[in-house]
């Protein structure tokens, strides 16, 4: 996805160029018919240029070509004064200018210029599913949001309950796969704990690694796997879900279960991609009872393997109010 993203990206910056091309050429045939001069300035320096790059190819690189170019320049903006235009007028027309519109910038490393990156990640992040949720990031994430009483049953309050959480959740992101729990994060608790920003602060901190991170409803998610269940059309998206870096499918639990196929896909699903050496970040309202109750113990016991699976329980008071 992320290649697709990028291919697509450098198209556009191709087109760009050549429009701005095209701009530059239009705007020079008509200063040119209004003035010869100028014209004839833009050839000498287009000659200099030449000459310039043959020296240094030759082992020769002729002197002043600076001093004779900053002066061909300077003649070349008089005369557009002259003559009604902007000096700039004849300049190249980028959209950046740190790049010239190429979306790339050093020698010999080539780097990403921070206009296409800025671009690449917000389409990225449109893509999976982060859509108008960019700003839930670790760096954003409020911790005073939380109340600071201490919860007996836990030792702690929700607040400090919420910085280990926030500290363990970033770690994992920030290093998978050298992590413990290779096969990923199962984050349970009630409605209105943060779980969803916490998936959205991972999905970000995956992407920014060049992960091929994704993040579905477990709506979606059922709607893929019955789709290529029933069709064939249905298999390059199935092939997809089980091919992710890191899947993160948001509230487990919700999709509607369908007899036994429901359970048996899931099954798969989970099996699959810990076969590949995949991770599954899932947030669940369920506890750790519902989901056995709900999915059997063959899903449960996976999800719940701390051999493989971090597993994270919220608890505490829906805090959602204060967020919005
Ligand atoms: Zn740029």
């Amino acid at each position: 996805m992320r290649r697709e993203i990028l291919s697509q990206l450098q198209t556009e910056y191709e087109a760009r160029r050549q429009e701005s091309d095209r701009i530059f050429f239009e705007r020079r045939r008509e200063v040119e018919n209004k003035c010869p001069e100028i014209g004839r300035l833009m050839d000498s320096r287009q000659q200099l240029i030449f000459s310039s790059i043959r020296g240094i190819a030759s082992g020769h690189p002729a002197e002043s070509v600076e001093e004779k170019m900053g002066q061909i320049n300077t003649d070349i903006r008089k005369q557009l004064t002259e003559n009604g235009y902007d000096p700039d007028y004849l300049e190249p027309v980028y959209v950046c200018g740190i790049c010239k519109d190429t979306g790339y910038v050093g020698y010999p490393v080539r780097e990403m210029c921070s206009c296409m990156q800025k671009e690449l990640n917000r389409r990225l992040y449109q893509e999976v599913g982060l859509g108008e949720d960019q700003e839930q990031t670790f760096e954003r994430f409020d911790r005073t949001i939380f109340p600071d009483t201490k919860i007996p049953a836990l030792g702690c309050s929700q607040r400090e309950m919420m910085d280990m959480i926030r500290d363990m959740t970033y770690t994992w992101a920030a290093q998978w796969p050298d992590v413990k729990e290779k096969a990923g994060i199962l984050l349970s608790g009630a409605s209105g704990l943060g779980k969803t920003y916490l998936m959205h602060a991972m999905l970000k901190v995956l992407l920014d690694r060049g992960l091929n991170a994704m993040m579905l409803s477990s709506y979606k998610a059922q709607d893929i796997m019955r789709k290529a269940y029933f069709s064939r059309d249905g298999q390059e998206d199935l092939d997809m879900l089980m091919d992710y870096d890191v899947l993160l499918l948001d509230d487990f639990g919700t999709e509607p279960l369908m007899d036994n196929v429901t359970v048996t896909q899931f099954f798969n699903l989970f099996n699959e991609r810990q076969t590949r050496g995949k991770a599954c970040l899932i947030s669940t309202n369920l506890s750790p009872k519902n989901l056995r109750d709900r999915y059997t113990e063959r899903i449960a016991s996976r999800l719940l393997d701390k051999n493989h699976m971090l597993i994270i329980e919220m608890r505490g008071e829906d805090v959602r109010k204060k967020v919005h």
